[in-house]
């Protein structure tokens, strides 16, 4: 519950910048498997400035906050988040720009928009990230790949850090690993700029749309889902969904949600599965696949 005090200040913030924020906000559509509860505050940042002023704000208040970007690696909880939602998703955080091979994104713009800029733009590489429904943001975050690793032709990323400092760091200063950067966990990441090759647009359009058509042949990527549910393994020897498919779980449901029969490390919400059904069919998963093969299941989706 925010305090008349907080509320006030924070409708003043939002004023003064005219940016969007709403109080007990509902969370489900910011989810590309549209479940979960509501937010204490959801608050669309217009600038850095405000942004800035805005999470200093609530800090100060003792209110978390919490940078969405597509939703879609984060499960939220029916009961709702206890903390304020920030999205990057006003066009001033979303703008994507090139000067010869260097490309210039906002982290709130979405993959598939930057992927489209390039290829209109003769840029390549980006392609390898067709089909991932990801903010720029949140693929840095935790360094999401597919024919590439969206860490592979970054050069550098501007964040704004928690003590309010705004800095560029260069690729060399993170470490990137499967699934993982080392991007401080409280910075925002604002902006990345990218060293792209050079193709005809024609043929980085084949070969995106080739991507995808490969991808969407094994995921279901049609149906409300969070895309893979559980890490693979680092020997590359087996997969999870390989696991989960031999353990006869595919099909598995709990309430509106189940194990897609297409591939089985996707969970798939039918049509009105809440987070509870998601998190029950995680539990029984793991434990048959534990109980099966002796290997405990690393979730890679973000429970908040
Ligand atoms: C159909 C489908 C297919 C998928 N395929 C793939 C795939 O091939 N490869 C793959 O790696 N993943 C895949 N995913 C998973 C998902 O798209 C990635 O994990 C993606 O990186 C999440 O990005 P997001 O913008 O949705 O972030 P969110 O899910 O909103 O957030 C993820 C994390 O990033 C943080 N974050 C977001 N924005 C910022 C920011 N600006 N600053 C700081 N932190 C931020 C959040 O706080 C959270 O911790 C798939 C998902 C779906 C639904």
């Amino acid at each position: 519950m925010l305090d008349d005090r907080s509320l006030k200040k924070i409708k003043e913030i939002s004023s003064k910048y005219k940016s969007k924020v709403y109080f007990d906000h509902s969370l489900k559509s910011h989810t590309t498997i549209m479940v979960g509860g509501s937010a204490l505050l959801w608050h669309e940042p217009v600038s850095l400035e405000e942004l800035r002023e805005m999470r200093e704000f609530l800090e100060h208040t003792g209110i978390a906050v919490f940078v969405i970007g597509n939703g879609s690696n984060v499960l939220i909880p029916d009961e709702g988040v206890n903390r304020a939602v920030v999205s990057l998703s006003n066009k001033n955080f979303r703008g994507v720009s090139s000067c010869g091979l260097k490309l210039t994104a906002g982290a709130g713009a979405k993959l598939s928009e930057i992927i489209s800029y390039c290829s209109e733009n003769s840029l390549s590489g980006f392609e390898g990230m067709v089909g991932i429904p990801a903010t720029l943001g949140g693929a840095l975050r935790i360094n999401a790949s597919h024919k590439c690793a969206i860490s592979d032709y970054l050069e550098s990323v501007k964040l704004l850090l928690k003590n309010g400092k705004v800095e560029s760091v260069g690729k060399k200063d993170i470490k990137f690993g499967y699934r993982y950067s080392s991007i401080d966990k409280g910075a925002v990441i604002v902006e990345a700029v990218f060293s792209l090759g050079k193709d005809r647009p024609a043929v980085i359009k084949e070969r995106a749309r080739e991507y995808f058509t490969e991808k969407l042949a094994k995921q279901p990527l049609e149906k409300n889902t969070l895309g893979c549910v559980f890490k693979n393994f680092s020997d590359g020897k087996r997969s999870s969904g390989e696991l989960i498919d031999k353990a006869g779980l595919k099909g598995a449901a709990f309430g509106d949600a189940y194990v897609s029969e297409k591939h089985a490390n996707f969970i798939v919400n039918r049509k009105c599965a809440n987070a509870k059904d998601v998190i029950n069919l995680i539990k029984h998963v793991r434990e048959k696949v534990e109980e099966k093969f002796a290997v405990k299941l690393e979730t890679e989706i973000e429970i908040i």
